[in-house]
């Protein structure tokens, strides 16, 4: 077995009702970050009048921008605070991670770290981070995804520095999630497994996590699909979840998160619908350089092949009302060379296969049909 490295900052609360342990992290000025949608609900007027922020921040985009991150930090800058708690999907914590950390520098923006080329040398404020989903993982990540809109860049960013302190997983707050959002981060979150186990950087502890998480989705998804109120499919998607963060925060993803970025740029497709998109097409092309592997992955998540594994995540795909084809975002097949010219992301370079221009020119005319 060769070296590898296991780490997990992340203190994890993790449980039906474990949301109180929030209370227990909420110490002198602290504020909250939220997304507008989420403040009519029951839990987060709760949290709001148990915590009494200094400060309640809700100005975030579905897909976070800089400018979202600017205006937070500005925020904690001026009230000074001592804890950040973030409550939402991947937008919400992503912002919050980038924000605590910029809060602590004289820089003005996140672009200086996001595209500049600066790395964070200090810590940031403390974070705390509450999902409201099952799928993106981000509560146990130390990545963040923005969107520089001025600048014509979507990317991820990454720093040691953007672990939350602690994450708590009350598997309750996602039963009211609908089904496009239910499919759409399941399908991220079954992603994350995947990239995490096929990356060149993976390692065991990771494989294991990896294909529990995957094993779980296959199962529970089509449940909650079938039956939103399942509480223990629900359960299982949050630990599935938060699994497939830990799978692949150290090995990092590859080619289906890198081909994510132009079909959500361009297309606005959300994150979990893009990567979603070429999901299986990366497992057929990516598992016969895998030495058997995929086919140990498939059969552990109770498939006979690989050919049955990536026809049960396109009826994921189709059953939670995700685009399968070209045509159902909106694309032509004129857009497959621009698609294919701004797919090749740096995590690209993770992927087992060395993937061409021809590889995605073919995966692209087959979604085209
Ligand atoms: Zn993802």
């Amino acid at each position: 077995m060769s070296q590898w490295l296991f780490k997990m900052p992340v203190t994890i609360h993790f449980g039906s009702g474990s949301l109180e342990k929030l209370y227990t992290y909420a110490t002198g000025r602290t504020v909250l970050v939220t997304d507008t949608g989420l403040r009519q609900f029951d839990f987060l007027k709760e949290i709001e009048q148990k915590l009494n922020p200094v400060a309640v921040f809700s100005e975030v985009n579905p897909n976070p921008t800089v400018a979202n991150v600017d205006s937070l930090a500005a925020v904690l800058r001026e009230i000074k605070a001592d804890a950040v708690i973030a409550v939402g999907g991947g937008s919400v914590m992503d912002c919050a991670k980038a924000a605590c950390c910029l809060a602590q520098t004289t820089e003005p923006s996140i672009r200086s770290f996001h595209t500049g080329g600066m790395k964070f040398d200090i810590a940031g404020i403390p974070l705390i981070t509450i999902p409201t989903t099952a799928g993106t993982g981000s509560e146990v990540t130390p990545f963040a995804v923005l969107d520089d809109t001025e600048k014509g860049v979507k990317g991820p960013i990454a720093s040691d520095f953007f672990y939350p302190v602690a994450a708590v997983i009350d598997p309750t707050l996602t039963w009211s999630l609908p089904k496009s959002i239910t499919a759409a981060t399941g399908l991220d979150a079954l992603s994350h497994a995947m990239e995490g186990y096929w990356s060149k950087n993976h390692q065991p502890l990771c494989d294991l996590m990896a294909q529990e998480a995957a094993r779980l989705i296959f199962i529970n998804l089509p449940k909650v699909y079938a039956n939103p109120s399942d509480r223990e499919a629900r359960e299982a998607m949050s630990y599935a979840a938060v699994l497939a963060g830990m799978a692949f925060q150290l090995p990092k993803n590859a080619m289906v998160h890198a081909c994510s970025f132009p079909l959500s740029n361009r297309y606005h497709m959300s994150h979990g619908a893009a990567c979603a998109f070429t999901l299986e097409f990366a497992l057929k092309l990516n598992a016969p350089a895998m030495n058997g592997r995929m086919e140990a992955f498939a059969a552990y998540c109770g498939f006979d092949s690989i050919d049955a594994m990536a026809q049960a995540i396109r009826t994921l795909k189709a059953d939670g009302g995700l685009p399968c084809s070209l045509h159902a975002v909106g694309i032509s097949k004129d857009e497959i060379d621009v698609l294919v010219k701004e797919s090749f992301h740096p995590l690209m370079n993770n992927n087992p296969v060395e993937i061409t221009a021809e590889h995605l020119y073919q995966m692209y005319t087959d979604l085209a049909k």
